[in-house]
Formats: C-alpha cells, sequence, structure tokens
C-alpha cells in the first residue's frame, strides 16, 4: 500500500526542503547481479517473498508497507535498522544498497501519515534523500513480531545468549540463577553494550523469573505480565507515570517486584540483526547488510 503523498506532489514540495549535497547513484557490480532466474528480482518481489514465510501471510491490515521510492525497481541490496534514521539511509547509499528493511516508522508517528509534515523541512530533507537515491524504505514490524519464535525476541535472546532459559510454560518468560536486580541490570547493560540502563525496585530484590518485552508493548501488555509469576520486567520503554509508576508502587508496598529499562532502539536493534541471518535463507545471494541506528539520547 503506497502512501497519499504521491511522487508528483513530493517533487513540487521538495523545492522547499533544505540544499542537500547529493550524489547520483554509480552503476556497480551489484546492480548487474542477477539473484533470480529469470532475470532480476524486484524489491516487491523480495518483500512477497519475506511475507510468504511468515505464518499467516499476508495481512489485511498493517504497517508494514513501503515508505519511499519505487519497489518495482531491481533489488541491489538490503539493510535491516531498527530504525532508518538519516545517518542509516546515508550508510545504505554508501553501500549501493536500495531497500532498508525498518522495524519502527520512518516519519515520526505510527502509520507513517506524512499530510501533516509536508511543509516541514526535516521531513523534506529526508523524503528527498530517499527519492534521489531510490531508496525503498519497508516496514517489518507486524509481520517479524509475527514470525515464529518472534524474531524480535528471538534475536533478544540469543545476544544475550539466554535462548536455552526460556520457559516453555509461559510467553516471554526466562528462568535464570537468581541475581540481584542491580547485577542483573548491568548484566543487560554489557551484554547488550548500553550507554544507560535504569532499574526500578529494592536492590535486594532476588531475579530469578524475568519477563522481557523489547521495545514499547505499552502498560497493558506491561502490566499483565508483572501479575504474573515474574520476578522483574524488562521493557525497552515506558511513560513514566505508566508502567514505571506501577512498579515502584509495588516495590514500596513489599512485593517482589522491578522493572529494568533498556531503550526501545538498543532492546529491538538484535531484533533487527537477527534479520540478516533469517535473510540467508529467504533471499540467498542478496547483498545485505545490518545498519544499528543507536540509542538517540546521549548523556552529560
Ligand atoms: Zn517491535
Amino acid at each position: 500500500m503506497r502512501l497519499p503523498n504521491s511522487r508528483r506532489q513530493f517533487l513540487r514540495l521538495s523545492s522547499l526542503a533544505m540544499a542537500i549535497p547529493l550524489m547520483p547513484f554509480p552503476p556497480t557490480e551489484q546492480a548487474k547481479v542477477s539473484i533470480a532466474p529469470n532475470g532480476q528480482m524486484s524489491i516487491q518481489q523480495a518483500i512477497d517473498t519475506i511475507i510468504s514465510h511468515i505464518p499467516g501471510g499476508k495481512l489485511d491490515t498493517t504497517v508494514d508497507t513501503f515508505k519511499s521510492s519505487d519497489p518495482g525497481q531491481a533489488l541491489r541490496g538490503i539493510v535491516s535498522t531498527f530504525l532508518a534514521t538519516t545517518a542509516v539511509i546515508k550508510e545504505a547509499i554508501a553501500k549501493h544498497a536500495n531497500l532498508i528493511i525498518t522495524h519502527e516508522p520512518t516519519f515520526y508517528n505510527h502509520l507513517d501519515e506524512t499530510d501533516w509534515l509536508q511543509q516541514d523541512p526535516v521531513y523534506l530533507y529526508k523524503r528527498k534523500l530517499l527519492e534521489d537515491n531510490h531508496i525503498v524504505v519497508w516496514r517489518f514490524h507486524d509481520y517479524w513480531h509475527r514470525h515464529r519464535p518472534d524474531g524480535i525476541l528471538h534475536g533478544f535472546l540469543q545476544k544475550m545468549n539466554w535462548l536455552s532459559y526460556l520457559d516453555p510454560q509461559q510467553e516471554n518468560t526466562c528462568i535464570i540463577p537468581p541475581t540481584p536486580l542491580p547485577k542483573l541490570a548491568r548484566t543487560f547493560k554489557k551484554k547488550l553494550e548500553l550507554d544507560r540502563c535504569f532499574y526500578i525496585g529494592d536492590p535486594r530484590l532476588s531475579c530469578s523469573r524475568i519477563g522481557i518485552l523489547p521495545g514499547a508493548w505499552g502498560r497493558g501488555p506491561h502490566i499483565e505480565l508483572l501479575q504474573k509469576d515474574i520476578d522483574v520486567l524488562v521493557i525497552g520503554e515506558t511513560a513514566e507515570w505508566e508502567t514505571a509508576e506501577y512498579v515502584r508502587d509495588a516495590a514500596e508496598a513489599g512485593m517482589k517486584k522491578g522493572l529494568i529499562v533498556l531503550g526501545h532502539a538498543m532492546s529491538e536493534e538484535p531484533g533487527m540483526a537477527y534479520v540478516l541471518d533469517w535473510l540467508k535463507d529467504v533471499l540467498p545471494g542478496v547483498p545485505a547488510w545490518h545498519i544499528p541506528a543507536h540509542d538517540p539520547f546521549v548523556g552529560v
């Protein structure tokens, strides 16, 4: 499904964009690689192949749509990332890739609606960068979470080396040797290479049953898992007045509950790195890279 902003509309408005140095796409050896028996595979065909490998097949309603350029063009290379940031787009251009598979939106809202951005210089800069360089962005959010195992959770557990800790009885739960809450937070910080990691709860809390919801599932799924038999919930992000306050109240009331907050990007990036391994079987022979979007925040 294409977004309402047509290319013509974009070209009319793009004159408002800030002047940016853009290199024309150089012809490369990769551009000539034929990866399908009857010629080059189009980006649309590559995405159809990806979707055919997801249980349940094509969804009628999904945010996993094309966000830019023409998916009818021949696929040259794929970049997977948590977020198609401007920095990631520039790296993809440097690698001569023309498909970015992103987990989260490109234009600052869940549905990637752009009507409200038509005069916005930040949007216009990013849109021009994508269109001038024929970069197709496709979102891989709903389908990747529908994959079994959930692609994001699997990549996360793989990076933690925790796959063997997964509880077969309870979804999104691991059972680990008892570990004090602050030490557990430091383990995540080290293994996921985080600059920041926060926890809520009694530092003496011994954690063995760990609920894991990378990303931003919201207070509903967060609190539902906290209500089950877990010691600590590990998440990407939450509003401070929702899950964070629920756990602070629980700890204050003497209940053995803790929360560890990793950051949204850093908690889901391992799952998008895992896309690269997965693609080796789904689209063998296609040049592909994982480019991390990185934690957006800088501490002082
Ligand atoms: Zn996600």
